[in-house]
């Protein structure tokens, strides 16, 4: 007799999409909510699930959250209810963040230049 077994890390995207105009990037997005765990296998079959951590990622710039688990929970459990930014723990700014654009040129840069580089419009 003899054992197969493992620990992997699992995650499962929860059926939950809820519009909202982004408060990193500033446009319209949606968060999407997913679970990463951690479980046990024997023959690869998961036996148990630990260490359940809720993560919201929104679509507009893929800015990354943490949830409570506790509305983790509910939302994995099929509860619809409105995700606010006091719920949200910021873990990750979205590829967006701190990107300065040229209004004349449309140069994009994500550096501390006070002038655009290409057209030495000012930069806000
Ligand atoms: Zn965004
Ligand atoms: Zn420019």
């Amino acid at each position: 007799m003899f054992f197969i077994f493992g620990i992997s890390n699992g995650r499962k995207q929860l059926d939950y999409h809820q519009s909202t105009v982004c408060n990193v990037c500033g446009r319209y997005g949606s968060y999407q909510v997913f679970m990463e765990y951690m479980f046990f296998s024997l023959f690869f079959i998961p036996v148990f699930k630990w260490n359940k951590t809720y993560f919201v990622k929104t679509s507009c710039c893929e800015t990354l959250y943490t949830i409570d688990s506790e509305l983790g929970r509910r939302i994995a459990k099929g509860e619809n209810l409105t995700l606010g930014e006091e719920d949200l723990h910021v873990v990750q700014r979205g590829r967006y963040f701190g990107i300065k654009r040229c209004r004349q040129c449309g140069y994009t840069t994500d550096e501390d230049f006070q002038y655009c580089p290409k057209c030495a419009q000012p930069l806000i």
